[in-house]
């Protein structure tokens, strides 16, 4: 059985004391739903305020990014090693990491690696541009990003990764896909990942949905035995709408 996973990642937002309110709110409102597991993925310095703020819940916290080092003369990067004591996840591969700051699929797979060897678990967003979506090109271009990641990957690290479909053309746009072009690529990246691990241990490798998820749409895709969860931008910074979506998922 997979159990579902529904993040919420916050992105550069939130002041300090928003950060606060919110994850004090989410706490109480989020505690009802224990078949999930709910993650919430502040901006690096409020993990530490966060952590105190849902001690002893079992809402988990997850890190946007890490280096690809664990430590050294590498100004401005946050390691996986710092973050795993911490973070049960943390996010590689976000499409506004390959296309605004340029990570490359090496990159990524370096991240990957870094999360691993330090305890935590990836979250592996893989998504296509929407020309590439337009060509025809979409299932390769996850499939190249899945090879690439999980190339020298063993097994049983494949099995800890979560993976994110994340459409770039439905992040942050209102525009989200359908739950069937959901449904296909799920099933693609399963079919992909049974290369590396085989089809039984591919089934269980969960895959969540992300790209304009909200409480109105959530229900299309989280009611899809395929679409383990969801990893949410914009609706996870309203704690009714994230509540709402984690309570479609239980
Ligand atoms: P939105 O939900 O704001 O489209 O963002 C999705 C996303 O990028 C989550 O990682």
């Amino acid at each position: 059985m997979r159990k579902p996973i529904v993040a919420g990642n916050w992105k550069m937002n939130t002041s300090l004391e928003e950060a606060r309110a919110l994850a004090g709110e989410l706490r109480s409102t989020l505690s009802a739903y224990s078949t999930v597991e709910r993650v919430l993925i502040p901006p690096f310095p409020w993990i530490v305020p966060l952590a105190d703020i849902l001690d002893g819940s079992d809402i988990v916290l997850g890190a946007q990014d890490c280096a690809v080092e664990d430590q050294g003369a590498f100004t401005g990067e946050v390691s996986a090693r710092m973050l795993a004591p911490l973070c049960r996840y943390i996010i590689v591969g976000h499409s506004e990491r390959r296309h605004i700051i340029g990570e490359t699929d090496e990159v990524v797979a370096a991240k990957l690696r870094a999360v691993l060897r330090n305890g935590a678990r990836p979250i592996l967003c893989v998504g296509e541009l929407l020309e590439e979506r337009e060509r025809g090109e979409a299932r390769a271009v996850v499939e190249r990003q899945l090879q690439s990641a999980f190339a020298d990957v063993e097994a049983a690290d494949v099995l800890r990764t979560v993976i994110a479909y994340e459409p770039v053309w439905a992040i942050g746009t209102g525009r989200a896909a359908t739950p069937e072009d959901a449904r296909e690529m799920a099933n693609w990246i399963r079919e992909v990942l049974a290369r590396h691990v085989g089809a039984e241990a591919a089934n269980e490798i969960r895959v969540q949905y992300g790209g304009s998820v909200n409480a109105d749409n959530a229900a299309g895709f989280l009611s899809l035995p395929e679409i383990d969860g969801a990893l949410v931008g914009g609706a996870s910074l309203k704690a009714d709408q994230f509540t709402q979506i984690v309570e479609r998922a239980a």
